[in-house]
This record gives C-alpha cells, structure tokens and sequence, in this order.
C-alpha cells in the first residue's frame, strides 16, 4: 500500500489541504496551518469482500422511548444551557477564550455535581493539583467530594477513569493531552482529535458523562475546538470581555437539548454567580436619556432577555467612514443603513457609524434590526428615545417591518422591568400587556415620520 501522503491541517477548523498556505481556505483564518503525521490510514481503499459483519437490529419509528437520565448540577444557569441536566453517557465540550473563568465554572460544576451526589473527578493538564486545591479554597468549595488529578497522559487517564467509574469527569483541556498513539505534539489537531475521540468512545462505553475544556486561540498553535465539535453531542461556549463581569455560557450544539440556550453568570471575587434575571443586569447602570440608546426586547433560547442597543454617528475624517459594531453582525448595519438610505433617503456617507450592545452580550437575532435603525436615527438625528421604550421587530429590504416570534413573552418582561412603550412591528400578536402601550408600524419610513419628524 502506498504510503499517505503527508498533509498540512489548519488548526482552526481541522480542514486538511495538499500544500501548506498562509491562509486557509476552509475558514479564512490565517497562519493556522501546518504539517500533520497522516492519521492511521483506515481500512483502505478495498471493498469489504467476503467477511460478513453482525446484523444490526432495526426499529420502526413509533416506538416510545425513556428520555435520557439526566444529573443536575443544581447550578440552575448551567442545567438549563445542558437541556436541563447533563445527559448520562454524553460528552461535552466547554470552549472559550484564554482567561475568560472556563476552570472556574467547570470547577464549580464538579463541586456542585458532586454536592449533588454524584461522582465528580476534575483532572487537570493544565495546572499542578494545588493550583486546583487553591482555587477551590478562593471559591469555598474546598469540602466538596471532588476527585483531583493533574495528568496529561491519555492512556493513565482512561485507566484511572474505568477503575473509578465516575459519573462525571472533566478534563481540563483537550488540548494538553497526548496519546502515545498519535506522533505528534499535544495540541497538533491530530492529538486533539485522537483524544476526543478516545474519550467520546469512553463515555458512551462506560455511562460516564465527559466534559471536555477547549481553548480558543486566534493565533493557531493549537488546535482550537472547532476541530472536534461534530465529535461531541453537546457544544457550549463560554464568552464574555474580560473588562466586563458578566460570562454567557451558549450552547452552539446539542443532541439533547435546544442549542441556542444561554446562562448567564457574573462574574465576581467568590467565583461565578448566576445571573437569574438578566435583562436586569444587563440594563442596569444606564444613565439618563441619551441619543442613540435603545433597549431592545430580545429572546434568547427560552429567555426574554432586555438590552440596550447604542450607537453613534459622528463625521469621518476619512474617505472610507467607519463601520464599528460590538456585539451584533457587520453585515447586517450594512443592510440596515442601505435601507435607510435607500426606502427612507436617510444617508450615512461621510459619517461613522459605532454600534455597540451594552454589557458585552452579543445578539444574533433579526429582530434587533428595528432597534439598531432607530439607535442609529436617534444618534444621527440627536434626538433622545423615551428611556421606557422597548423596541424590536425585523426590517426587509423593502423597509418593511416584519412581525418576529416569541412577541408577548418580549413585551411580558419589558412590563415587568417597568417599561410603558413599546415598538413593534404591525401585525405583531400583542395579547394581553397590561400598562404597556404598543405602537405597530407597518414599515420604517413610517417609524422615521413618527419618532423623528420628516428625517
Ligand atoms: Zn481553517
């Protein structure tokens, strides 16, 4: 058989390429490739032959089944992101940046697993075993029946794992760990991928639930989670700015549960304290009526959540104005300002725009499209909103407004933190909302006409 060829792999997102480049092509990032030993070539190339394989027993599609048993941690933020409770014999992948608390929650999960009644055992690659016991103290969690082990030897950690039969193992990270298997270095995209492999295979064998840590990294020399997350059944992200306390913890992908839950944590000198409401935190701290700022009444997963929206537009100094957006999709200002140029003869030439959403949370939802376009007005025009206004809906490229889910449980919670207006789109199932007066406007230069004069 001829031998594979050697391949060069991009740490980013595992796409192999025939000759090295600087830039990849599956995923755009740059200097992440480089040469990987071939991974144990398979089967080959020849058909299967004569040997026969096992019958494998088939269902029809009407049989019931038992949900998956599932642990909870009673960490409610985290339960709920996990599809209430992590599911027996599944593996989990925690990314996030360097820094950004990822061993701080994962501990926490342990000790609560583990105060729970579970059997938790935390190894760490990444740091000696006092580290951990430090850790632990800082965060009081020192008298929880966590099992501690520092290994980065794949083979050690796997025997460790069969002889006590955990419930829960976390391994922190996929990243410092090495199988002797694999000739390469901990961290090159073929150990990252042989290790959670072993491990995916571990927990669905053994029953244990796995939880796995994976950095994020921008500059490459590391393989980076993507690598491995179509291996896992569960995917969470851990994000957050380190200038600002609070942390999200959003599930991308999830076999068990719904994947655009999100759990938030602030935060604090004690370790991670969970966020229950939200939009209160989110909201809190803001000033007097100020031009640009708007709160919108998002949905994320299951949760109404309050944010505010602030943009600012000032004149450029350069021949290409800026576009700076924190929190929300470039792509999608681009849009919103070519509709308000183009339906409502609003332009932004020769003017920056800065849009940002307040307190590091990042929405993904359309329906923030009508509260950046009206942030962006009021920031243009210099006119302040009332502060007790929420405001969402989605704008088409024909400026008109289009209704979005979830529209009472948006104006529930904006009732509920006090709110008396709110914007939405028409045609929006209002329902019941008492004390909050919903204005509908059935397309953006009608929103332009109303709230800021002729433009
Ligand atoms: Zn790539």
């Amino acid at each position: 058989m001829a031998k594979p060829a050697i391949r060069f792999v991009c740490a980013e997102c595992g796409a192999t390429h025939s000759k090295w480049s600087g830039r990849c092509d599956g995923c755009g990032a740059w200097n992440t490739i480089s040469e990987e030993a071939p991974l144990s070539a398979g089967p080959g190339k020849k058909s299967l032959g004569a040997a026969r394989g096992r019958t494998v027993p088939l269902g029809d599609l009407a049989t019931e089944d038992a949900p998956p048993p599932r642990m909870t941690s009673g960490m409610e933020e985290l339960d709920r992101v996990l599809g209430d409770g992590l599911v027996e014999a599944s593996a989990v992948l925690v990314g996030g940046d360097p820094g950004i608390g990822k061993s701080t929650l994962l501990l926490q999960a342990a000790a609560s697993f583990a105060k729970a009644g579970a059997k938790a055992i935390y190894i760490s690659g990444e740091e000696a075993t006092s580290q951990v016991r430090m850790r632990a103290r800082r965060l009081d969690l020192a008298d929880a029946p966590v099992q501690l082990g520092a290994e980065t030897n794949l083979r050690n950690i796997l025997t460790t794992l069969e002889a006590e039969a955990p419930e829960v193992a976390i391994l922190d990270s996929i990243q410092t760990l090495w199988s002797d298997t694999v000739d390469s270095a901990p961290g090159s995209v073929s150990q990252v991928r042989a290790c959670c492999h072993e491990l995916t295979t571990f927990a669905k064998r053994s029953g244990t639930s796995v939880i796995l840590v994976g950095h994020v990294t921008k500059e490459g020399q590391i393989a980076g989670p993507r690598v491995v997350e179509h291996m896992v059944d569960t995917v969470l992200y851990f994000e957050g700015e380190r200038g600002h306390q609070f942390r999200i913890l959003r599930a991308v992908k999830n076999r068990f549960g719904a994947a655009d839950e999100i759990g938030v944590f602030e935060m604090t000198g004690a370790g991670l304290a969970e966020v229950a409401n939200p939009s209160a935190l989110f909201l809190s701290g803001r000033d007097a009526p100020a031009p640009g700022a708007v709160v919108f009444a998002g949905i994320e997963g299951t949760r109404p959540v309050l944010c505010e929206v602030q943009a600012l537009v000032a004149p450029s100094a350069l021949a290409n104005a800026r576009r700076t957006v924190v929190g929300w999709d470039s792509s999608r200002l681009s849009m919103i300002l070519a509709v308000l140029e183009a339906r409502c003869g609003i332009p932004f030439i020769g003017l920056d725009v800065y849009l940002n959403i307040a307190g590091g949370l990042r929405i993904s939802e359309p329906a923030a499209d009508l509260a950046v376009a009206a942030a962006l007005l009021s920031a243009r025009e210099d006119v302040a909103l009332p502060p007790d206004m929420a405001i969402f809906g989605e704008i088409s490229l024909s400026g008109a407004l289009r209704p979005v889910g979830q529209t009472e449980n948006r104006l529930k919670e904006a009732a509920k933190l006090g709110f008396t207006k709110a914007l939405a789109p028409a045609g929006s199932k209002t329902g019941t909302t008492a004390g909050l007066s919903v204005q509908q406007m059935p397309d953006l230069a009608t929103v332009v006409g109303d709230m800021f004069g002729a433009g």
